[in-house]
């Protein structure tokens, strides 16, 4: 009977120093997972930041910006444009008749990547007087100064009849900014 009770309470020992056991069997395997991710994501952060730092994607940064400053001006002709259009009952011969009337600062002919004086001489984009029965999707202003990615030709931004700036490749087909 002493014997019996005996083997119970090994075999109940054994019972409870198994679990023990089996947990820490994981853990090792476990801390090395995560010490490998942890070193993933750090060589992965470092990439980021490298490439960041890089002259390349500074300078892409900041044509992006460039361009994006440009289309938010070619909006602000865009709705001088409208108001000319309103009060004369057509568009202007050219840009530069917006001024002062309609548009008080000459500097918004010039497009931000245009080096030249901003409030003297001929506008930057090329304006094409539209016809009173133009389609809507016609383009009235053109700028081809943006070169995002160096090497590649320069991407034209497009001012639309309908107030629409739209973005595509030089050399590519004028689309309509609404078909995306
Ligand atoms: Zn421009």
């Amino acid at each position: 009977m002493l014997m019996e009770e005996n083997q119970n309470l090994d075999e109940t020992r054994e019972c409870q120093s198994k679990p023990p056991r089996r947990r820490s069997r994981w853990v090792l395997p476990l801390v090395i997972l995560s010490i490998l991710l942890l070193v993933c994501l750090t060589l992965f952060a470092a990439g980021v930041l490298v490439v960041m730092r890089t002259d390349t994607f500074k300078g892409l940064m900041g044509q992006a910006q460039v361009a994006a400053k440009c289309q938010v001006q070619l909006q602000t002709i865009s709705a001088a444009l409208h108001r000319h259009e309103i009060s004369r009952g057509e568009y202007p011969q050219s840009l530069d008749m917006l001024y002062p009337d309609y548009l008080p600062s000459r500097s918004a002919f010039r497009c931000p990547a245009d080096p030249r004086d901003p409030n003297s001489g001929p506008p930057s984009y090329s304006y094409t007087k539209p016809a009173k029965e133009a389609s809507e999707t016609s383009v009235v202003c053109v700028c081809d100064r943006h070169r995002i990615v160096k090497d590649q030709p320069p991407v034209r931004i497009m001012l639309l009849k309908n107030g629409e700036v739209s973005m595509t490749p030089a050399a590519g087909p004028v689309r309509d900014s609404r078909h995306k």
